[in-house]
């Protein structure tokens, strides 16, 4: 039986990123991923803040634009545009990144098994298949980063993330509307719960998508906004889950979550790459040293990390980000309680060029709470929004709405 201090099971950039990490530490590390390794089909929006990739330690070479603002649609059709004299985040190609971590893994010394697929696991063990072929693999520490779906999760009697989004997004060939910035579209008519969207990816193309809430018809939506605002021709469909909260826990024996199989996702824009990528380091850093300081046995579970090691990964990575998670999870819910005359007023009552301006300077895609709070500080601005939604029994009224709404249909 072959035997590794680590075994991560998943090649998106951020399980390579996991794997990476892991190596650099000495530990002998094995990746594996069901699918061909080169990330295609892409099922992403790719729009990340240059912080992502930093996080991620990618170089520039995905990056297709810039983007340093935007336009932002209410319900009721007013549209407000953002601009900001910095580059606010990086539209990416994700086939390219993911080619690129992985590259990056091999080069630090990680054995790169792809069409390989976890097909069981417990503490110390994991099963993998290549076609026909099965193989028993002794391990210390498992990093489940399989997506949102986790069967890594399951099989650890771990819970993994319980509240999704539905998302569907089409690449289009654009017909003249590919301008430099990204265009968000609020309220329920273009997605209960979130939001839809169009970023200008290479040239010529756009990727229009929406998220919604479980049960929303989402591909009914999505072809009406097409329909309305994007009539070019559909080059290519996806469609995926989006985590919405974090997994209750994300450690147990001999293994850990990490990225979409642990929720460490931004509840106020759907994106997992920056999170998951700060998440990545840590993982592949207590995995590493946790299970060198382990002798590898073949007898099952017998050098496997145990939790109380692995506890240290859901502490540090709840100290980096789960404040800004647990915050993004309150401001969505609070979102989704608006109504969309609500939404309109609150455009209302932002739509001044000196409150935009703070917006789109102040505004950062990976920590949203600091822009609300600069806004919130400001005695005028409060008060605008707080009228724009009928003043402080309304807000306390949302609130009590938003944390019953707790219970959205799971899926
Ligand atoms: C429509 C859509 C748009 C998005 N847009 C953005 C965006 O613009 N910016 C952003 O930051 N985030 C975005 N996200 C979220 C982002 O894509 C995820 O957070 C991120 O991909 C999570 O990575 P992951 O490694 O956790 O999971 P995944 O990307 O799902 O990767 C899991 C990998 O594990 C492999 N795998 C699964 N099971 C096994 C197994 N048993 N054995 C071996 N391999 C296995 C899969 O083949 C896959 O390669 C979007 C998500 C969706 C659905």
């Amino acid at each position: 039986m072959s035997g590794y201090d680590v075994v991560v099971v998943g090649g998106s950039p951020i399980g390579a990123a996991a794997a990476r990490h892991a190596a650099s530490t000495g530990a002998s590390v094995l990746l594996i991923e069901k699918g061909d390794g080169t990330g295609e089909p892409v099922r992403c929006a790719g729009i990340v803040s240059p912080h992502a990739l930093e996080a991620l330690g990618a170089s520039t070479s995905s990056v297709l634009r810039e983007i340093c603002g935007g336009r932002l649609y209410a319900p009721g059709g007013r549209a407000i545009e953002l601009h900001a004299d910095t580059t606010k985040a990086v539209v990416i190609d994700r086939g390219v990144l993911t080619r690129e971590l992985i590259s990056a893994a091999t080069a630090a010394g990680v054995v790169v098994r792809i069409h390989t697929q976890a097909v069981a696991a417990r503490k110390g063990l994991i099963t993998i298949e290549n076609g026909r072929a099965r193989e028993e693999v002794a391990v210390k520490v498992i990093i489940g980063a399989d997506g949102p779906k986790s069967a890594i999760a399951s099989w650890f009697s771990l819970s993994g993330p319980k509240r999704f989004l539905v998302a569907e997004q089409v690449v289009i060939a654009a017909e003249g509307r590919v301008g430099d910035g990204v265009e968000i579209f609020f309220g329920k008519d273009f997605a209960p719960g979130f939001f839809a969207w169009a970023i200008p990816a290479e040239e010529g193309r756009l990727r229009v998508g929406l998220a919604a809430t479980p049960g929303s018809d989402i591909s009914i939506l999505l072809a009406r906004l097409l329909r309305e605002q994007f009539p070019g021709k559909v080059l290519t469909r996806i469609g995926g889950l989006i985590p919405i909260g974090p997994a209750e826990t994300t450690v147990a024996d001999g293994a850990l979550l990490l990225g979409d199989a642990a929720g460490q996702v931004k509840p106020t824009s759907g994106g997992g790459l920056y999170t998951g990528g700060v998440c990545a380091r840590i993982a592949g850093q207590v995995a590493g040293d946790s299970a060198i300081g382990n002798a590898i046995s073949s007898a099952a579970s017998a050098g496997a990390v145990d939790l109380e090691a692995l506890s240290v990964y859901e502490r540090r990575w709840q100290e980096e980000i789960g404040d800004e998670l647990k915050f993004g999870h309150a401001a969505r819910l609070l979102f989704s309680a608006l109504t969309n005359e609500e939404i309109d007023r609150l455009f209302a009552a932002i739509d001044v060029p000196e409150t935009l301006g703070m917006i789109a300077q102040n505004g950062d895609i990976d920590y949203p709470s600091r822009l609300i709070d600069s806004v919130l500080t400001q005695k005028k601005i409060r008060t605008r929004l707080l009228s724009a939604i009928g003043g402080w029994s309304r807000a306390q009224d949302l609130i009590r709405i938003a944390f019953a709404s707790e219970g959205e249909t799971p899926i």
